[in-house]
């Protein structure tokens, strides 16, 4: 069974860890939520993130006090290691995607992109390409229990690569979701950019409002490794001129 945890980095952690930061850290938000109201009234102040009291609190370096608090309901909010979403921001639109346009039920996307997506599955399928969304929306909670759980397993420094602080996931605005496959046993692994979905994916997803977040090659920008699996969405006019611009997408934004 693939769990809400799921999703933007490898290797997955077994399904018993995973589920087990979750429900610490989501039964422990009061700190973090007042903190981040106070942030958020003084955007620049920093302490958006404080870290949960929790024995395995990993060092504070999630918003520099110079980070910029964004609105995450904007479409094209340049989210990056620098930029940051309150952590009581969640989408006021997120709807539940079906099965099998994602792997089990209980995955959300704010609506557009969850329309948006349930076209390209289905198109891919037409293509007789098989696709499904393994992650979408993940709260400001379960990104902060996912990144801890990825320090403990590697430290900070590899963690970094391959999965963002709290406040700094696209998963968090509800627009960004991470695609699987069949081909490699739906793993969110390099391979997966190697596979006829993949491929497809990187042919088709612009026309549906998709843009590859990190793409190889690109880690300087970005500041992830590649991860071919993670699309955001941004609607079809800028997704197409985001790949006619030959930039990143975090290149594009902060433009
Ligand atoms: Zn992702």
């Amino acid at each position: 069974m693939m769990l809400a945890l799921a999703g933007c980095a490898e290797p997955q952690p077994p399904a018993s860890v995973r589920d087990t930061p979750a429900r610490t850290a989501v039964t422990q938000p009061s700190t973090a939520t007042a903190t981040t109201a106070a942030a958020t009234a003084t955007a620049a102040s920093g302490h958006t993130a404080a870290p949960l009291p929790s024995a395995t609190a990993v060092p504070s370096s999630t918003t520099a006090p110079n980070d910029v608090v964004l609105d995450g309901a904007n479409l094209l909010a340049p989210l990056n290691k620098q930029a940051v979403l309150a952590a009581t921001f969640a989408p006021s639109d997120l709807v539940d995607l079906s099965v099998p346009v994602a792997v089990r039920a209980g995955i959300r996307l704010r609506r557009a992109a969850a329309d948006a997506v349930t076209a390209l599955v289905k198109q891919a399928a037409d293509d007789g390409v098989t696709l499904a969304v393994v992650s979408g929306y993940r709260s400001y909670q379960e990104q902060d229990a996912l990144f801890r759980f990825y320090v403990q397993q590697m430290g900070e420094a590899r963690a970094s690569r391959f999965s963002a602080q709290p406040g700094h996931s696209e998963h968090q605005m509800g627009t960004a979701l991470d695609l699987g496959s069949p081909e490699n046993g739906y793993q969110l692994e390099e391979s997966f950019g190697l596979t006829r979905a993949g491929v497809w994916m990187q042919q088709h997803a612009a026309g549906f409002g998709f843009v590859l977040s990190y793409p190889q090659g690109r880690e300087d920008v970005t500041g992830y490794a590649y991860e071919p699996w993670h699309y955001r969405y941004v609607g079809m006019d800028v997704a197409q001129k985001v790949v006619a611009s030959g930039l990143t997408l975090t290149e594009y934004l902060r433009r």
